[in-house]
């Protein structure tokens, strides 16, 4: 098949492209590098089912350009509002990608008769008052907020592509990103790669609020395996949560991360909590299970290894 992956130079993006490579398609990456890394994708550049364009995702497309299926995941992630690469940092591109950009690609998709898929976040959730959560509930979310420019603009993503699916039959779905992390997550302040990092400079932990605030963290593997299924067999315009359901606190995060690089780093409690920084976070995966087939295989202490293993070996001096 000829498959588009919008924001395909990022972390998820280029995972995303190794695999559909892998499985036999072909490949065209969209990127504009606002928080993506061409070197991403280096390794991918002489491959024949491979091609990269360097350009706006919400730009209209080649009248040409014919394909099978659209993995719409470009948009910032990062909530750290110290990082520039944060979506704090970025509130147009963010809105504009994940509001307009969406809209236009559903349209794309829809005029070659293309399968759709929108990555949206738990972040639609917001602060949730349920507890795990599951797709049907409908939120605890912010619109003026710090995080609002990324989480009401993933839900509006999530309404235009469920009503392009009900008015115009797309054939399109959605799915709800929890806490990924692995080798090529930018250093953009999310708190695995900033914890890993701080660990191999024996430097401290920096926590934000007591640590006892909670997410659950899916290794990258597991989510691309869970992102091709929802493509593959997900329902037109059903949502799918896709994270791992064990859930930690930030404070066990940082223990973890200790004993498995042998650091002397100790936590240190540098912020407040930042506002409508969620307390709790974890999918139920009830839905992703029955109909996608499709449940984490990494638990966070192999995932762990894996993502330190990686990072020691990029940063050894060459010799
Ligand atoms: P990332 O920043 O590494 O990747 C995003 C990519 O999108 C980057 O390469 C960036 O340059 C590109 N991009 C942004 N705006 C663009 C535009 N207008 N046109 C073209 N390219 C554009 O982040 P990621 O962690 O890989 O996230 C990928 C997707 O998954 C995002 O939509 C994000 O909201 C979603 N998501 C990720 C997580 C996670 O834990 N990693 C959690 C929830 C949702
Ligand atoms: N966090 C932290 N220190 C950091 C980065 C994040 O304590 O250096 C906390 C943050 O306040 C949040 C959790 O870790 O409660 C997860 O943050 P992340 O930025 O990874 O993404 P989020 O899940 O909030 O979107």
């Amino acid at each position: 098949m000829k498959i588009i992956v919008t924001g395909g130079a990022g972390f998820l993006g280029s995972h995303l492209c190794d695999k559909l490579i892998e499985q036999g398609h072909q490949v065209l990456c969209i990127d504009n590098l606002i928080t993506g890394n061409p070197q991403n994708i280096a390794h991918l550049q002489n491959s024949p089912d491979f091609q990269f364009v360097e350009a706006d995702a919400a730009d209209p497309f080649p009248q040409d350009l014919d394909f099978d299926a659209l993995y719409h995941m470009a948009s910032p992630a990062s909530p750290n509002k110290n990082n520039p690469q944060s979506y704090m940092a970025l509130p147009f591109e963010t809105m504009q990608v994940n509001s307009l950009g969406t809209w236009n690609l559903c349209e794309e998709a829809l005029t070659r008769g293309a399968k759709f898929l929108f990555a949206s976040t738990s972040e639609a959730y917001g602060d949730p008052l349920e507890h795990p959560q599951k797709e049907t509930y409908k939120g605890n979310v912010s619109t003026t907020g710090p995080r609002a420019v990324y989480d009401e603009s993933k839900r509006f993503g999530e309404t235009i592509t469920s009503a392009y699916v009900k008015h115009k039959k797309l054939d399109g779905r959605i799915i709800r990103i929890f806490n990924t992390y692995g080798p090529r997550m930018a250093a953009d302040g999310r708190v695995v790669i900033e914890f890993v990092n701080a660990a191999l400079q024996n430097k401290p932990f920096p926590v934000f609020g007591d640590g006892k605030q909670t997410r659950s963290f899916c290794y990258v593997s597991d989510l691309i395996e869970g992102i091709i299924a929802a493509m593959e067999k997900g329902h037109p315009g059903e949502v799918y949560n896709l994270g791992n359901p064990n859930e930690f606190t930030i404070l066990e995060l940082a223990e973890k991360v200790k004993q498995l690089t042998g650091a002397s780093s100790e936590t240190s409690f540098t912020e407040s909590l930042p506002t409508d920084d969620p307390l709790k976070r974890c999918p139920d995966i009830t839905k992703a299970r029955d109909i996608l087939g499709w449940e984490p295989k990494v638990e966070l202490e192999e995932g762990l290894k894996k993502l330190i293993v990686h990072l020691q070996t990029i940063q050894k001096p060459q010799v």
